[in-house]
């Protein structure tokens, strides 16, 4: 794979079954009033060299993540520029005592340290815009636990407010990084999403699992109770001929939905494997709740099998 066929940024292949496609130009334009890729990548700090060992396109993905970088650069500057307009005593306070640095570096005639040992080129190590003003790049990471790792960093803040009547002005609450998204997509009561991350979170999953097995317990108590017309209970001869899964199936559902569920995503929805499974875990906790055993055993019999169960 020769290095013209890669993306110069993410180093994705270009080529697909010969043809390179997908991609922009670093260098060339498409139109002369707009800016390359190379000088708006130059404009965040990223300038490019025209090299011929080095690949002079870039792939889709990258193209449009420049577009975004851009307008969240915008955004950045704005920032800057309200802090400046805000505050320009302390603009002029950074700006001078760089100058006095520099002035201070040459009267006394001190060699410059080496390269290695400078304070890195802003413009060389993150975005910033190379003005001597620019203040250090917001830093948006949360302190982690080992317990989540974010596939991509959020590059968002959430924070909780809580106004007391006693305390008006609330307490403010900044939200770590495995818990940002559920709290957002609980105040925006997206429940899907906000389980969705719930669930990803090990802490927050082994304190939900105590409350759902508080929900299979009851729906099984339910069950297991005799005044309650679980049709398992029932095993009278007329009964028994009128067994049917259908009815097992309407009874687990309409009586225990939440553990119906279970057993219906363990055999990926099959019914007849659901409520033969959920009829047997039944039976292994209240032995009355007979009647799919005494069922089995006619439908055996009927085929000439040995008898497995015997009434009473
Ligand atoms: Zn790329």
């Amino acid at each position: 794979m020769s290095a013209k066929d890669i993306c110069r940024l993410c180093k994705d292949n270009l080529r697909i079954k010969g043809t390179i496609s997908g991609f922009r130009s670093i260098f060339q334009k498409n139109d002369a009033r707009e800016k390359s890729i190379s000088e708006r990548l130059t404009e965040l700090g990223l300038p490019l060299s025209e090299n011929v060992s080095r690949s002079g396109r870039i792939c889709l993905r990258c193209f449009r993540l420049i577009g975004r970088l851009q307008d969240d650069f915008d955004v950045f500057r704005r920032w800057q520029e309200a802090e400046k307009d805000s505050n320009p005593a302390e603009a002029s306070t950074s700006t001078s005592q760089a100058t006095a640095e520099s002035s201070n570096a040459s009267s006394t005639g001190k060699k410059r340290p080496e390269k290695r040992d400078r304070v890195p080129t802003p413009s060389k190590t993150c975005l910033q815009p190379p003005t001597p003003t620019a203040p250090p790049a917001p830093k948006y990471s949360r302190p982690t636990t080992d317990n989540v790792t974010p596939k991509t960093a959020r590059r968002s803040l959430t924070e909780v407010i809580i106004h007391y009547p006693s305390h008006p002005k609330g307490d403010r609450i900044v939200c770590q990084a495995n818990t940002a998204a559920i709290v957002e997509n609980i105040a925006k009561q997206n429940w899907s999403r906000a389980a969705n991350q719930m669930v990803k979170n090990k802490d927050l999953l082994e304190a939900l699992k105590e409350n759902i097995l508080q929900v299979i317990e009851d729906e099984i108590k339910f069950l297991c109770n005799p005044l309650k017309g679980f049709m398992l209970w029932r095993s009278s001869a007329a009964d028994l001929k009128a067994f049917s899964f259908a009815n097992l199936q309407s009874d687990l559902q309409s009586m225990a939905p939440f553990t119906y569920s279970i057993f219906s995503q363990i055999t990926k929805g099959s019914p007849h494997p659901t409520c033969a499974s959920a009829a047997i875990a039944l039976q292994g906790r209240e032995p009355r709740l007979s009647a799919f055993a005494y069922y089995v055993n006619g439908v055996l019999q009927y085929g000439g099998a040995k008898k497995l169960f015997t009434k009473g």
